[in-house]
């Protein structure tokens, strides 16, 4: 079912034709409008997923109707067997992986007091350990196969989903701030480690941005009230926002950026809190 931000949805030429993307956590929210972006800018499209299959498959029917390759993948990031058979499925049926958006992730919130240890170690198994399974099994790729200059100037691109919070500590989130801020480190890990072999490693960090995991954030006019206060921009992202972002890392517009975080936030990450005062 397409969502109402899909009006939001700048079409952007087509910078990806030819390439191969895998989106992790592609049936919702970001990762959703992020796959079809790809599939649109000309990309054919591996959607992973976990649990939801009907929602990825209707991502799959959107992306194919743009007349590229796409089909669902279930697998669960924090897997290592399962990431290494859907990238070994991919260059099996697509050929080869140009982009990798490492974009799964969860929530499960608690006052650190009072947090699991199942909860710790769940947002980072999926949020960080997923990341590195995946940018692991696509970079691996990348050096098998190299710089196809027809396709792209660079061997391949992974760009990282991470998150304001990889900056912005966040009270009662102590799993999911720590998680991103691993993220952090790790892309720019990553980015220096593979570089010299023509890949290209950035994240995208959003703000708040209207998807389910961050649900009762936005859906009252009290809470997004609230919200909104964080946002000097004054307006929630839309998926479409990231999307956009994310298409313009991957592609060869962007090819001098490596290592980079771009905040798609609308100023979250100006210390709003500070507009009037401090
Ligand atoms: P969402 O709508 O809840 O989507 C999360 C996606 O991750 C779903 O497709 C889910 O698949 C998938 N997923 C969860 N665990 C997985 C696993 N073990 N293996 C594979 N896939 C898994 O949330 P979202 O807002 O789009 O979040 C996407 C990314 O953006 C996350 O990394 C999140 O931290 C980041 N982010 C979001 C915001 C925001 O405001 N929304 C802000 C900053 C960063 P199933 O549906 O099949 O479970």
């Amino acid at each position: 079912m397409a969502s109402a931000s899909d009006a939001r949805r700048i079409d952007l030429p087509p910078l990806l034709r030819g390439q191969k993307a895998l989106v992790t956590g592609a049936n919702s929210g970001i990762g959703r409008a992020t796959a079809i972006g790809l599939g649109r800018a000309g990309a054919d499209v591996v959607v992973n997923y976990v649990f939801g299959r009907e929602a990825a498959e209707e991502v799959v029917e959107e992306i194919t109707s743009f007349g590229v390759r796409a089909y669902a993948h279930e697998a669960d990031v924090s897997d290592e067997d399962q990431v290494v058979a859907m990238v070994a499925r991919m260059v099996e049926q697509f050929g080869t992986v140009d982009v990798l958006v490492a974009n799964a992730g969860l929530q499960r919130d608690a006052a650190s007091a009072e947090m699991t240890l199942a909860q710790w170690n769940k947002v980072l198994e999926v949020n960080l350990t997923g990341q590195f399974l995946c940018a692991r099994e696509a970079a691996k790729e990348f050096v098998r196969r190299g710089v196809v200059p027809e396709v792209s100037r660079s061997a391949g691109k992974i760009v990282c989903m991470s998150s304001v919070h990889q900056i912005i500590p966040w009270a009662g989130h102590v799993n999911y701030a720590a998680s991103k801020g691993g993220v952090l480190m790790m892309m720019q890990t990553l980015a220096q480690e593979l570089a010299p072999q023509g890949i290209r490693v950035n994240a995208v960090a959003p703000g708040a941005v209207r998807t389910p995991i961050n649900r009762s954030a936005w859906e009252t006019p009290e809470a997004e009230a609230d919200l909104l206060k964080l946002i000097p921009y004054r307006r929630v992202g839309d998926p479409e926002d990231i999307a956009h972002a994310v298409t313009l890392l991957a592609s060869d517009l962007l090819d001098y950026v490596v290592g980079a975080t771009i905040y798609v936030d609308g100023g979250m990450t100006l210390f709003p809190g500070f507009a009037t005062g401090g």
